[in-house]
């Protein structure tokens, strides 16, 4: 980040401001933004014959509500400020969607390219033994979850090294979540915080007056999108959003470069590109530039940077011309480029709320591995029958068949993906009408970031100030 400000600081100072327009008791606002423990470790892992050292993290930042929640990111560059500030935004992304669970995040120095799949595996299971041991890991304590340069396959490794150490634990598979649901993870886990990033834009362009506040009308049809990162959020995000809403994703920046189409680029497609050549260049039917940040500048409708933090700074934010940022990304926007975007009447959906529908799966996934039975298991079929009755009571009362569509609806009892759709829509919908509201109605609120912290600070505040009436 430029100009010495650091992620944690800026969201150090997104807090400040937010908590700066409540009332609260003096000393409570320290004690709810302070990191509550840090765990720092170094391994070693045999490799090839050689012994490497490697150093990883796991941040408590709140454990109002327990278990503490949120990812672990393999990357060469993580340091311990940085898992920090992804823990804090933890807590208060739960807060702000309603997940009861404090906010933890984990890191872990290591290139994942830079090692096949056995190196990765060893690395995963001692690193786990590592945070069990200390109590990083548990399902009643500390719920890791996948996060940048991790995924449902190191989830099932955790999982599973979690088991052989607390054989007795009868909620072990709640350890982490974001597992493969052949592994006790649910469906619609991996695709969720692209999912969510979906829904919430679709809340938000149901808002007209937040919409004209970005100097744009309509939905999502025909929106010029850019995307920074087509990994897991980003292109669920991008395939989701060009597929089911009409919007054109008109450029997409990766590490080597990005594409840009005005026809909209086929995610699907330079997906399957980006797996078979590592980058995105020589995609076809695309104009190919080698400086990939730069179309973070590009004019369009919405900007999603969905890699990494700091990508929007003090140095570049004036020249954004997006009239939305969606921050698929933890972070993506710096303290001092949120000023001037602000400035300039941009709106940004922020990452506390925008990207929550990855913890929102995962607390699903939790609950369904404590209680011990997919959703749906004793109604379905119930569901199935009730919409048989309802179809033969209409036949006998009209004469006439129920539409084949909408008889259809009322024979499919819920699967668990639907569910789990259902859930995270209603849980992004309520979250966006929330701190919209308190947009609106709070003269000192400027925007959706600082109404979301507050959302979240007032809601662990309250927390904090009736257990202290017990
Ligand atoms: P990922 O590793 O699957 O994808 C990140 C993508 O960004 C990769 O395709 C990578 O090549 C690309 N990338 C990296 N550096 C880049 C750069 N400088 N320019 C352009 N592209 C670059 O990670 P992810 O899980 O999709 O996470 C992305 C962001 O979303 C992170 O900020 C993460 O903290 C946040 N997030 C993830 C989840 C989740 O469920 N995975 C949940 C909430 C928030």
């Amino acid at each position: 980040m430029t100009s010495g400000t650091t992620f944690l600081d800026s969201v150090n100072r997104m807090f400040d401001r937010a908590a700066a327009t409540l009332d609260l008791p003096p000393g409570l606002a320290d004690q709810i933004k302070a990191c509550n423990s840090v765990y720092q470790v170094k391994f070693a892992v045999e490799i090839d014959g050689e012994y490497q050292v490697f150093t990883g993290w796991r941040a408590t930042h709140s454990e109002h509500r327990l278990p503490v929640k949120g990812g672990i990111r393999y990357a060469s560059v993580v340091d311990q400020e940085e898992v920090e500030a992804l823990a804090a935004l933890m807590s208060f992304k739960c807060a702000v969607v309603d997940v009861p669970f404090g906010g933890s995040k984990g890191g872990l120095c290591v290139e994942p390219k830079d090692y096949n799949v056995e190196h990765l595996e060893r690395i995963t299971r001692r690193f786990t033994q590592e945070l069990v041991g200390k109590g990083y890991i548990s399902p009643a304590l500390n719920v890791p979850a996948p996060d940048v340069g991790t995924g449902a396959r190191e989830m099932a490794w955790i999982a599973d090294a979690y088991r052989t150490l607390k054989p007795d634990d009868i909620n072990a598979i709640g350890c982490v979540t974001g597992k493969p649901p052949t592994q006790g993870g649910i469906v619609g886990r991996s695709e969720a915080t692209g999912r969510g990033v979906q829904y919430g834009l679709r809340e938000f362009f149901r808002h007209p007056e937040d919409v004209k506040h970005a100097g744009l009308e309509g939905d999502l049809e025909g929106k010029r999108i850019v995307v920074q990162g087509l990994g897991n959020v980003g292109y669920h995000a991008a395939r989701f959003l060009s597929e089911e809403d009409g919007a054109k994703i008109v450029a997409v920046a990766e590490r080597d470069g990005a594409v840009i189409s005005e026809k909209g680029l086929d995610i699907e497609a330079l997906s399957a590109h980006i797996r078979e050549n590592g980058g995105v260049r020589g995609f076809a039917n695309a104009e190919y530039q080698e400086n990939g940040k730069s179309v973070l500048e590009f004019d369009c409708d919405v900007l999603i940077p969905a890699a990494l933090e700091g990508q929007i700074d003090a140095e570049n934010a004036a020249r954004i011309q997006a009239r939305v940022i969606a921050e698929a990304a933890n972070g993506p926007v710096t303290i001092d480029a949120d000023d001037i975007l602000h400035s300039k009447g941009k709106v940004i959906l922020p990452d506390l709320y925008l990207n929550a529908g990855g913890v929102t799966v995962s607390y699903f996934e939790w609950i369904k591995n404590l209680s011990h039975i997919r959703f749906g298991r004793m109604e379905r079929r119930l569901d199935e029958l009730r919409g048989q009755k309802i179809i033969e009571l209409l036949h006998s009362v009209t004469g006439k068949d129920v539409p084949k569509e909408i008889a259809q609806h009322l024979l499919e009892g819920a699967d668990q993906l639907a569910l789990v759709r259902s859930g995270l829509d209603d849980t992004m919908r309520i979250a966006y009408q929330e701190i919209s509201s308190i947009w609106h109605s709070r003269n000192d609120v400027p925007d959706l970031r600082t109404a979301a912290f507050a959302l979240a600070i007032e809601k662990i505040a309250r927390y904090y100030t009736e257990m202290a009436h017990i």
